[in-house]
């Protein structure tokens, strides 16, 4: 196992440098905090991740999760990590002080979350999720549902989930048919399956409440007949004993990685007697679930980037320790062998996952600190945080997803054939990672979520909002001697995008719709890279910044810069095939009368 996993240098300079969170303190709402405050919890989070979850990362993948006789067992520590994330209040940090949390500003929340999921990425999901299914409950459901759900899920008490898919509902919520019939009292009885389900069952956890999407009888099909329903495992007596709510494990899927994060297979109504409790108004459960949808498209986008982190540093440890060959220039056989981090094509995979894990950390905290904005700001400026937040969740959810499986993929491959042996991490890592572009929405899906809804909402004004951010980093930029070039390419890419933009907006407008989104992927392949060029601007007029007041690592900095130099080197160039394949008219993919697939 390799020591480290993430670093605390680079977490501070992106809070402090880079995305200013020292701003927020100014704000009522979180005038609590200081630079100390903050810098004690993440050393508190760092601490943690080093005794309690790192240890167990391999651990917990051995002994993976246990369905027998109708009962689920997880690897142990899992229950104390989420008994640990309860008591400390960390599961509901966020929230006010008049609902018992410490109105920790998201970005603290999420660089804690990010120091914990690349210590152990397994372990923390069920607090995360106990936490997302909580503020569903906050946001929409009753006084007396707070009350009786919320409190215990915030303790780390009580498991909370998501429960959206069904068999024949992946993708496509709006074909579910898991059903809500109503009854006397006001409470409906459901029916139906949910599978994928994480976090669904577990012994330890003496509750598991399921926010579920169903439909009530009789309602619309599509989108517009879905409500949103509290489900618990079991269901709370007057007296407050539990009783069983007729929900069902029928089993939990055998999973490639993430083995420790139990994922369920549920049956609700066997008997005719599994009790529903609606949340908000009915028909609106899909709008209601994208409040945690939206979170969880973040954290994921976190976690993608929290493996990657993981991956990279025990593929650099390697590296320093690994000799094998000699440098192109030296082929004296009675030379030493050199160390594998001379090579420049090592040197290459290492900068190749330090820009994607770095710029994905940084995507991740601008994200998370217009949620923050958007919690201390006036109406008009809250709309524009909103828009700003929603364009760039599918970007901050896929790019370290998809791309911190090649830099995992790469890390693996610094260490040649040990990479593939189960003595390293990587491997691991390499399995973990590959589910964070298949749920909570896949790329496919995310993609035509950006191309198709987002670029286009109100007549494309989050697409506008987002270059102006940008161009006021390019601005900006043009005081930093080493940054500024790499803005001049970043400007030069924007203006090619806005073209692709444009053209695909004019299949959109003469109703080719499925010419438009044909190559969706590709167009969140390029949103992509510009979105992280950007993050890596960013970083280097920080970096320069601190250069030259004198203050802090110079050699730390200096790293920064080079990075950025990587970046616009090797990874902005690959704009120009994507732009070039969007300008493109001919079209392959679009099924014809012919089929050519066989
Ligand atoms: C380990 C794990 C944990 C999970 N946890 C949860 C959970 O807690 N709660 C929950 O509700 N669900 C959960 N899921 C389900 C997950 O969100 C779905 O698997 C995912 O949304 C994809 O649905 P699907 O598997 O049915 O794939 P499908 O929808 O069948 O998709 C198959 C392929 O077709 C593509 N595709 C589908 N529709 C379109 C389209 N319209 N246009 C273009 N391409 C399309 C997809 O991109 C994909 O590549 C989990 C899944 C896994 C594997």
């Amino acid at each position: 196992m390799a020591e480290k996993y993430m670093s605390m240098e680079n977490i501070k300079f992106l809070l402090y440098n880079v995305h200013n969170l020292e701003s927020l303190f100014t704000h009522d709402r979180f005038k609590e905090y200081n630079r100390e405050s903050i810098d004690m919890m993440m050393d508190a989070a760092k601490d943690y991740g080093d005794k309690e979850l790192l240890p167990y990362l391999e651990e917990m993948d051995r002994q993976g999760c246990v369905y027998e006789n109708g009962e689920v067992t997880i690897p142990p520590q899992i229950a104390k990590v989420f008994s640990y994330f309860g008591e400390t209040g960390w599961i509901n940090a966020t929230e006010s002080y008049d609902h018992g949390g410490m109105q920790l500003p998201h970005m603290v929340h999420h660089a804690g979350g990010f120091i914990y999921a690349a210590a152990n990425n397994s372990a923390i999901g069920y607090s995360t999720l106990a936490g997302g299914a909580a503020n569903l409950i906050v946001s929409f459901g009753s006084e007396e549902q707070f009350q009786k759900y919320v409190k215990k899920m915030w303790e780390g008490k009580w498991q909370g989930t998501m429960a959206l898919t069904e068999p024949d509902a992946g993708s496509s919520l709006s074909d579910i048919t898991t059903t809500a019939k109503r009854q006397e009292d006001g409470k409906f009885k459901i029916t139906g399956q949910k599978i994928f389900i994480s976090g669904g069952d577990y012994k330890e956890a003496d509750n598991v409440i399921h926010l579920m999407l169903a439909r009530i009888e009789g309602a619309p099909k599509g989108a517009r007949g879905i409500s949103l329903f509290i489900v618990p495992k079991r269901r709370i007596d007057e007296d407050g004993s539990l009783q069983a709510n007729d929900v069902t494990t029928a089993g939990i899927f055998h999973k490639m990685g993430q083995r420790a994060y139990v994922t369920t297979h549920l049956i609700m109504g066997e008997k005719d007697d599994c009790i529903g409790h609606l949340v908000g108004s009915e028909n609106l459960g899909l709008k209601y679930m994208f409040q945690m949808m939206n979170a969880a498209r973040i954290e994921v986008g976190l976690t993608g980037a929290a493996i990657a982190s993981a991956a990279y540093y025990a593929s650099l440890e390697y590296a320093q320790e690994r000799s094998q060959g000699r440098l192109p220039s030296s082929k004296d056989p009675i030379e030493p062998p050199t160390s594998i981090l001379n090579h420049a094509d090592v040197r290459r995979m290492l900068f190749f996952q330090k820009a994607i894990v770095e710029g994905s950390i940084s995507l991740v905290l601008e994200c998370s600190k217009l949620i923050d904005l958007i919690d201390v700001s006036d109406e008009k400026e809250k709309e524009d945080y909103q828009l700003l937040l929603e364009i760039l969740t599918p970007i901050v959810k896929t790019y370290p997803s998809e791309m911190g499986i090649q830099s995992v993929s790469t890390g693996l491959q610094c260490l040649g054939g040990y990479g593939f042996c189960v003595d390293f991490p990587l491997e691991q890592f390499h399995r973990d990672i590959r589910i964070t572009t298949l749920y909570e929405g896949t790329t496919g899906i995310q993609s035509l979520d950006l191309l198709g809804r987002k670029m286009m909402m109100q007549d494309g004004k989050a697409a506008k909002l987002l270059f102006g951010e940008i161009s006021k980093t390019l601005n900006e930029a043009k005081e930093f001697e080493k940054s500024k070039r790499h803005a001049i390419s970043l400007f030069n890419t924007l203006n090619d995008f806005q073209q692709v933009l444009n053209r695909l907006i004019g299949l959109a407008v003469k109703g080719q719709t499925n010419e438009f989104l044909a190559d969706a992927n590709l167009f969140m392949e390029l949103s992509g890279i510009i979105v992280i060029g950007w993050q890596w601007i960013k970083q280097g007029i920080a970096a320069e910044k601190a250069l030259k007041s004198g203050d802090g690592d110079a050699k730390y900095f200096e790293s920064k810069i080079k990075t950025m130099d990587y970046y616009f080197a090797y990874e902005l160039p690959k704009s120009k095939g994507l732009v070039t394949r969007l300008m493109d008219t001919e079209i392959i993919t679009i099924k014809g009368d012919n089929e050519y697939l066989v």
